[in-house]
């Protein structure tokens, strides 16, 4: 007497097959690799020189706006760098984008996790260039497009560049100066 074929069970055993190497590859690219990224992130020392973060604009034109007061209280945590509408924001330091989104003061921004587990804050983006969270980032890198949004609606287009450790925000002007012509930082908050 011939047996019946449970497809049924066939069907489940070539998925279960089929499954272990789906899992596999959607854990390591999705959970594994950026988790190791950021791990040998943190690991490397922070680049002692940074790039500056927006194309064709030289380091003797930035200002030092650290500090500044702002509406509500607050301090300016970051640095403005003027610029006209639509010019490329580029990455600061080597790393990974860790977030791109919106947010009532800042706009349009994109975050992304450098050397040392630095987190640098591109804001008032006029839109986002062709990049996702997760991808790896090269000093130079276009992440963006200089704009206005957030706060700075009633303001000329600037980029707002931050940089965020562990212990707070730290004053980004002397980053991205070469070392021979840095002068003395201006007081924090
Ligand atoms: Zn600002």
């Amino acid at each position: 007497m011939r047996r019946r074929i449970r497809w049924g069970w066939i069907f489940s055993v070539v998925l279960t097959i089929a499954g272990i190497p789906l899992a596999y590859w959607y854990l390591t690219t999705t959970v594994l690799a950026p988790t190791m990224r950021l791990a040998t992130l943190r690991r490397q020392p922070p680049p002692t020189l940074l790039r500056v973060p927006v194309a064709g604009v030289r380091v003797r034109q930035l200002v030092d706006t650290w500090g500044g007061i702002r509406s509500g209280n607050r301090r300016h945590e970051g640095i403005d760098i003027m610029a006209r509408r639509g010019t490329a924001v580029v990455s600061a330091a080597s790393g990974m984008v860790s977030m791109i989104g919106e947010n009532g003061l800042g706009g349009t921004v994109v975050w992304a996790v450098g050397p040392g587990g630095e987190r640098h804050y591109y804001a008032h983006l006029d839109s986002v260039a062709a990049i996702v969270e997760g991808q790896d980032l090269l000093p130079g890198d276009t992440l963006g497009f200089v704009g206005n949004t957030g706060n700075a609606r009633t303001t000329p287009p600037h980029l707002h560049y931050g940089i965020y450790t562990d212990s707070g925000a730290i004053n980004p002007y002397n980053r991205l100066i070469p070392p021979w012509r840095r002068k003395a930082p201006a007081a924090g908050p």
